[in-house]
């Protein structure tokens, strides 16, 4: 009798550890390119995921009915996919791009669901104020636990204002591309500014984006050692793309090699 007991025990044990660790844990799902899919609170984040052309397999693979709300930061087609509009109006996910006209003027996002809070900061492609590139937006997704920016293709160091807003943010999502976007030591010095918890670059070159005039990792990953040294550098495999949030005990670069 007792014997059973313990194994019951044990097995309601192991149970709840699965469902806490698999099922309901808050985590960030790295898709490539600068898309990620955000699951906090049993809600399921998709932002910026990109044409379906580009290569990348990991979007695909998304069950688009799970998801409960799709960000795109503006309408370039690397981080907004026309198919996945059309499915979103279709199942009537909630879909907002802060972006509009084709990039040539900002489209606010205001959005607040359950506990889960999105707002966009108006910033621009280029160095230029747009004159090369037009508008970009920063979005960003706050909830009880944390607060998520996602710099989207930004092309310039943040102002004093943008920078003040981005305070306290616990997950940094940088391009460190360089051309389209702010290069490595650019990313590198609006990470010490903001000083997040974690950071996970994007925007670079892989095997995906060949043809980009961007650059590969590496290079970000060589300043961030030199730079950024009161950081843990995790490098992460294409097997491995996923960050379970509650585990993160460090302040942590999160990179993914995608070669
Ligand atoms: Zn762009």
């Amino acid at each position: 009798m007792k014997r059973s007991l313990i194994k019951i025990v044990i097995i309601v044990f192991f149970f709840l550890f699965f469902v806490y660790n698999f099922v309901l844990a808050d985590s960030i799902k790295y898709l490539g390119h600068s898309c990620f899919l955000i699951e906090v609170d049993s809600k399921k984040i998709l932002i910026d995921p990109y044409s379906y052309d580009m290569g990348y397999p990991l979007l695909s693979k998304i069950n688009l009915k799970e998801v409960n709300l799709i960000l795109s930061t503006h309408e370039h087609f690397d981080h907004f996919n026309k198919d996945v509009f059309k499915i979103s109006q279709k199942l009537s996910i909630p879909y907002f791009v802060g972006t509009k006209d084709d990039g040539q003027n900002w489209n606010p996002i205001n959005y607040k669901f359950d506990k889960i809070y999105v707002n966009s900061i108006n910033t621009y492609h280029d160095s230029s104020l747009g004159n090369d590139r037009g508008k970009n937006s920063v979005i960003v997704i706050k909830t009880n636990k944390f607060k998520i920016a996602h710099l989207g293709d930004l092309g310039h160091i943040l102002d004093k204002k943008q920078a003040e807003s981005l305070k306290s943010v616990d997950f940094l999502f940088v391009p460190v591309g360089g051309f389209f976007t702010i290069s490595s030591a650019e990313a590198v010095k609006i990470i010490k500014t903001l000083s997040p918890k974690v950071v996970i670059p994007m925007h670079y070159k892989t095997k995906y984006t060949r043809d980009f005039p961007i650059s590969d990792i590496n290079e970000f990953i060589k300043l961030s050692e030199k730079e950024l040294k009161d950081y843990v550098l995790v490098k992460k495999e294409y097997s491995d793309m996923i960050i379970k949030v509650d585990n993160i005990k460090n302040k942590s670069i999160f990179c993914f090699i995608m070669n």
